[in-house]
């Protein structure tokens, strides 16, 4: 049995499987096989599970005795390594947790369970969600599905080289400042985040406490909607989560703001720009109603980011101490227990946001750094606020640059910190915001992948799926 695995969406996998043209098995099977054959070369997984089959055999007796079908029963997902799943290994691609086995699932995991989907294995990623190319993981990088030799985008890299590379239906990610959006776009996939609250973070290692959302990676709009259906809501295990929205667009008119200081940005990839004006030009031809808006703040907004980041990233990392989880190392005392661990345990990156949170966030510099920059981060949500009373959407590229080489940025970490230029701030204002595919450039004959970016008001969801499904068309 083959299935053509490469122009499978999750609707076309549905109607399949319910109607007998193949099982869940074979469709298990399909993507083993392909794992088997690409990921040696691309290394998307840090783990396929062991029990995958037997997944898919409770899939197809479902299915089989008609009860509790849905459209994800018998579908298969990757999951990034930072979302919890009870009674398997989840590392976070740290050496600290590598052997650390979760002890419930995460919210989005019990979930995605009870609709029956095939979990295929846990993807790579950097370590603990900081970076963006993958090349941070403890494990080694994962190379961009069209061009081995550069990065997939990151944190999520993983996620998308499994779904980008056939060898995943859709993907699981976790986004803080870009991590579903910039890989998305450089694998020529579909990538939301969510609005913060609306999928909960209950089983999902920390990073940023008031960035994290996780999300759906897809090959399209409808595939990804599908899952953000099914995986958000409100929860009793998250306190930050709220009501799933049900905003009705009733055939409106949608008004597109293209921010005027966005596109003055340094560094903004000519190739990127003429893209994204191609873009600007196809919704105009959709019937959209494009006009210039203002985000007078948004200038700022790497700048809050990496002074916000840091302060969140050294409190919720504190918990790694080598006592309550993962590794131990034995030191002269308990102190010396935590240092040794610590300096065992953590990558460079890591590191580097410990030290930096830590400094912004002592007493003789809190008021001028991380109040600071809280105050500006209140100023960025105002500024995003009023332009949606005005507009329904924003559109901005999602990342400066097309995907780059493997050890190109990695030894400067400013480098990569800009290329999160156009993603951290939808993270920021908590807002919506999806990555679609937008074409491709030709680069030393490899074709590389674009995306573009649209940003909605909180709870939007729904705005960014419509003008996603057109734009897709
Ligand atoms: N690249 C960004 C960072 O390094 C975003 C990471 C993320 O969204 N997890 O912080």
């Amino acid at each position: 049995m083959t299935i053509d695995t490469k122009n499978l969406t999750i609707r076309k996998a549905h109607e399949d499987l319910t109607s007998g043209k193949y099982t869940a098995v074979d469709l298990a099977s399909a993507y083993l096989e392909n794992i088997k054959k690409f990921d040696k070369d691309i290394h998307a997984y840090l783990e396929v599970y062991s029990d995958v089959i037997d997944q898919a055999k409770l899939a197809d007796e479902r299915i089989k005795e008609k009860k509790n079908i849905t459209l994800l029963t018998g579908i298969p997902f990757s999951v990034k390594d930072n979302i919890l799943v009870k009674g398997r290994i989840v590392s976070s691609a740290s050496k600290m947790l590598e052997n650390y086995h979760g002890t419930y699932d995460a919210t989005v995991i019990k979930k995605l369970k009870e609709a029956g989907a095939v979990f295929l294995g846990r993807t790579n990623m950097d370590e603990f969600a900081m970076g963006g190319s993958t090349e941070n993981s403890a494990f080694g990088p994962t190379h961009n599905p069209h061009d081995l030799e550069r990065v997939p985008g990151g944190s999520s890299g993983g996620a998308v080289a499994s779904v980008a590379g056939d060898m995943a239906l859709v993907a699981l990610g976790s986004d803080t400042g870009g991590s579903i959006r910039q890989p998305a776009s450089f694998c020529g996939l579909v990538g939301l985040k969510p609005t913060y609250g609306a999928v909960s973070r209950y089983g999902l290692m920390a990073m940023g406490s008031s960035f994290d959302q996780i999300g759906p990676i897809a090959k399209n709009i409808d595939d990804a909607q599908i899952v953000f259906d099914f995986i958000s809501g409100k929860d009793v295990m998250d306190s930050t989560t709220i009501e799933k929205p049900n905003l009705e667009l009733k055939n409106k008119k949608l008004k597109i703001g293209i921010p005027k200081e966005a596109m003055k940005v340094e560094g903004l990839n000519p190739v990127v720009l003429k893209n994204f004006n191609e873009a600007v030009e196809k919704f105009k031809k959709l019937g959209y109603e494009v006009q210039e808006v203002s985000l007078p703040n948004i200038a700022y907004s790497l700048s809050v980011y990496y002074t916000l980041i840091p302060a969140e990233v050294s409190s919720n990392m504190a918990r790694f101490d080598g006592v309550k989880y993962g590794l131990h190392k034995d030191g002269d005392n308990m102190v010396d227990d935590y240092f040794k661990t610590r300096q065992a345990g953590l990558g460079k990156e890591v590191v580097r946001r410990i030290i930096l949170g830590t400094y912004v966030l002592s007493s003789g510099y809190y008021d001028a750094y991380y109040n600071k920059a809280n105050i500006v981060r209140d100023l960025i949500r105002e500024d995003f606020r009023k332009v949606f009373a005005d507009v329904d959407l924003i559109l901005i590229p999602t990342a400066p640059n097309p995907a780059f080489k493997i050890g190109e940025k990695i030894s400067d970490p400013i480098a990569l910190y800009l290329e999160d230029i156009f993603t951290v701030p939808a993270n920021l204002a908590g807002v919506p915001a999806i990555s679609i595919p937008s074409g491709f450039t030709d680069m030393n004959g490899k074709q590389l992948p674009l995306g573009i970016q649209l940003l909605s008001a909180h709870s939007n969801e729904t705005a960014l799926f419509k003008a996603g499904s057109d734009f897709e068309k």
